[in-house]
């Protein structure tokens, strides 16, 4: 028997939850595509996305997903033989590398495993090799929502300049924007991807990039720039349509705008604070259940884990049938274990994983955690006991 009625509640790492302001906001006819409203409405946006980087630099935006603005930002620095560094600690690094492989970039993967974040120290001594400057571009993820991990961008940022190297840094913040603490300008970051159906609280696919004065330059040196992912129309547009290269999303726009709207209320501050308690609330359940059986976060250092998804280990059990539980049972639908293809995870059946993005309150948090629980004991899935009370604590310090 299936007590799954009332709200579904999705907690997979994207997209998130929509909150009802969002999807109100698109009950609309269809607007004038060409001037008014929606002109003003996707300058605002452009300019709050801008601010919640932490960037002076510009803002494209694509109708696409994720995926696209990996390419929209390759394809307007780089062309076929260019080389470039990506840095990989889970899928997405590794995925974004792909992405210009197939492009014809000369793409060299420094591998970190799935446990663990990138390595500075490592780049650096990658970057004194190359005494010619052939790397144009370092690829890195900031939070990975397969293995969880949450890269020190700073410390990236200090490798380069520490050997005096020029490529420029680009980093994928799809799972940590409006998450995790950003500074691009601050950070010393060139380029930034994001998208809309993470931290941005959106139905999927607008996605954005920004990108400074460094990179528009070299972007503008670039001879030949697909039409379509080049950004400089995008961003200096002589017609509206120009934004988008096409047809405007247009309620997206209306969605995004409202997100953005309640993300304002809120403010980027409490909204940092909130996901880094909801992230610590999960983090204290998965230790209470560690403390007895095979449970445990993959990245052990609270450090360098992401404030967006948490990414749960239980080698040898399979978590497939916990999914299926708490999704068929009770109507929580949690992550599969992404990236951990191998058979030493099952082939990834003995991982899933928690998203703690956006549109998200304690009572959402800790009933999942809740559900999560009851599904352990009725699976007979060893756990250690505490977990909820442990999840409790951490949210009693709200103040
Ligand atoms: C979700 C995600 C992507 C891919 O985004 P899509 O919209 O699915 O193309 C890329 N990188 C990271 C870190 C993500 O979390």
């Amino acid at each position: 028997m299936s007590f799954a009625r009332g709200r579904e509640l999705v907690l997979t790492p994207g997209p998130s939850v929509m909150p009802d302001r969002v999807l109100r906001a698109m009950q609309r006819p269809a607007p004038n595509i060409y001037e008014g409203e929606l002109v003003e409405i996707t300058d605002s946006i452009l300019c709050d996305l801008g601010r919640l980087a932490g960037t002076a630099g510009e803002t494209a935006l694509y109708v696409s997903n994720g995926h696209g603005v990996w390419e929209a930002a390759l394809s307007n620095l780089f062309g076929p033989g260019d080389a470039i560094v990506a840095l990989a600690s889970g899928t997405f690094g590794h995925g974004w590398a792909d992405t210009g492989r197939v492009m014809g970039l000369d793409v060299e993967v420094l591998e970190f495993g799935r446990h663990a974040p990138v390595d500075p120290t490592a780049l650096s001594e990658r970057l004194k090799e190359d005494t010619a400057h052939r790397i144009k571009g370092i690829l890195v993820v900031h939070a990975d929502t397969s293995s969880s991990v949450r890269n020190d961008v700073p410390r990236l940022r200090q490798a380069i300049d520490d050997v005096g190297h020029p490529a420029l840094l680009l980093v994928d913040c799809i799972a940590s924007f409006c998450c995790d603490v950003y500074e691009m300008d601050d950070w010393g970051v060139d380029v930034t991807v994001t998208a809309c159906q993470k931290g941005l609280m959106t139905p999927p696919g607008l996605a954005y990039v920004m990108f400074n004065g460094k990179a528009a330059a070299i972007a503008r040196a670039n001879p030949v720039r697909s039409p379509y992912w080049n950004w400089s129309p995008r961003t200096q547009p002589e017609r509206f349509y120009e934004r988008f290269c096409g047809t405007a999303p247009t309620h997206l726009l209306y969605a995004q705008r409202e997100a953005l709207d309640m993300i304002a209320e809120e403010g980027r501050a409490a909204i940092f604070k909130r996901h880094a308690l909801l992230a610590r609330a999960v983090w204290a359940a998965v230790v209470a259940w560690s403390s007895d059986g095979p449970l445990r976060c993959n990245i052990e250092d609270p450090e360098f884990r992401s404030h967006a998804v948490t990414t749960i280990l239980a080698d040898p059990h399979d978590m497939l049938q916990l999914r299926r539980w708490c999704e068929d049972e009770a109507g929580l639908i949690l992550g599969l274990g992404l990236g951990f293809l191998v058979p030493e995870f099952m082939e990834g059946k003995s991982v899933f994983r928690i998203g703690h993005m956006g549109h998200l309150n304690p009572p959402m948090l800790l009933g999942a955690l809740a559900t999560i629980d009851s599904g352990l004991k009725a699976l007979d899935i060893p756990h250690g006991p505490g977990a909820l009370e442990a999840a409790a604590m951490v949210t009693a310090t709200i103040s």
